[in-house]
């Protein structure tokens, strides 16, 4: 159920209705839109009676669902959830496209540093690394944990990226809502669903990555449970999924980023580096998911990609990186995007590793 709210109805109206659902036993969430509030009713079994709510002063009217999924969608919310982050221009889901880059995994400082300071450079506002890796094999590197964190965030003093990274369970999650802006929900967690409702109990916005055999309605379930907790905002990630095709790690399905932008006002970023694993496929997947209308990138690169601990395959080099960059800044205005302008606050180029070193 969903009570839409008339364009001019005043906080005093929005709060009473709030207050009469959560009378009634139920949630009640207000989500703010361009032109009027509409407020979002979960934890109803079964129907909630609309008599009372559509005589309350303020209300235009009250809409049943009819879909699984309610504050993820569109009917709650028209125009588009745009994500902002305190003390950073950097916005996810506005014309801005956001660029998110880094290494899979944080190994050690003078890498993460390196690595920061070439996608800064080249116009990434956002560094990604994993300090909790999910690995395949329990023998494979598991990240460096704390340690990671404390890295990423000294990271984004020194060049100001925000910092998206991975929580693999309860426990880091409490450790990536203190030091990161984006929390990151993997692939292999999309639907583990107490780990989607402490992110929906965090302060700080959270990334859901599509699961590898998740369909479009199961992954707009677990942002639902994530929203559902009280945490609006979300970030959608296509990361590619698994079918029979093995010329590439996994089939990356661009046709879910219009399909997302029909259904729902989150974001959706597109991952072209776990998407097809092949380090000569992400720049050419990079083009086409800026073309399809992805509101970002998530993109693996190391500087020394041959001596990685994890996926070093996908990840590009620093110069390969740039020329994304260059090539995705000529489409992006073809569809109404931008890329925001390289970030002159960095100074003069370090040689590689220098800057580490110089800093540690
Ligand atoms: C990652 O982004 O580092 C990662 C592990 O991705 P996924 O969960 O999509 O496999
Ligand atoms: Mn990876």
């Amino acid at each position: 159920m969903l009570v839409v709210m008339q364009a001019h109805a005043s906080e005093d109206q929005i709060r009473g209705v709030c207050q009469k659902i959560e009378s009634l036993g139920y949630r009640a969430h207000p989500i703010p839109g361009a032109e009027r509030t509409a407020i979002g009713i979960t934890g109803n079994q079964g129907e909630v009676e609309p008599g009372t709510l559509e005589e309350m002063p303020g209300v235009q009217e009250v809409i049943r669902v009819t879909k699984p999924y309610k504050l993820v969608s569109r009917d709650i919310k028209v125009d588009n959830t745009v994500i902002r982050f305190p003390g950073s221009t950097a916005t996810i889901g506005g014309t801005a496209l956001a660029i998110m880059a880094g290494p899979c995994a944080i190994e050690n400082r003078e890498q993460a540093f390196t690595v920061a300071e070439r996608v800064a450079r080249a116009g990434a506002q956002f560094f990604r690394g994993g300090a909790y890796k999910p690995r395949t094999s329990p023998y494979s590197f598991q990240g460096l944990g704390e340690e990671g964190l404390r890295i990423m965030a000294q990271i984004r003093d020194q060049f100001g990226l925000r910092i998206v990274t991975e929580a693999i369970d309860n426990e880091s999650l409490e450790l990536v809502e203190e030091y990161a802006d984006i929390i990151q929900i993997g692939a292999r967690n999309m639907q583990n669903f107490s780990l989607l409702r402490r992110a929906g109990r965090a302060r700080k916005p959270v990334m859901v990555k599509r699961g590898m055999s998740a369909t479009l309605e199961e992954l707009l379930m677990a942002a639902e449970y994530v929203m559902s907790e009280g945490n609006y905002n979300v970030i959608l990630c296509e990361r590619g999924v698994r079918t029979f095709a093995d010329h590439t790690r996994n089939t990356l399905d661009l046709s879910i980023v219009p399909a997302v932008q029909r259904l729902s006002h989150l974001p959706i970023v597109v991952d072209p580096s776990h998407g097809t694993g092949k380090r000569n496929k992400v720049t050419p997947l990079s083009r086409a998911a800026v073309a399809v209308g992805a509101d970002g990138l998530m993109v693996e690169v190391h500087h020394e990609p041959d001596k990685a601990l994890s996926d070093g395959v996908q990840s590009l080099y620093p110069e390969q990186f740039e020329e994304l960059m260059a090539q995705v800044r000529q489409i992006a205005p073809v569809v109404g995007r931008a890329i925001p302008r390289l970030d002159q606050a960095i100074g003069p180029l370090s040689k590689a590793g220098t800057s580490a070193r110089s800093l540690s």
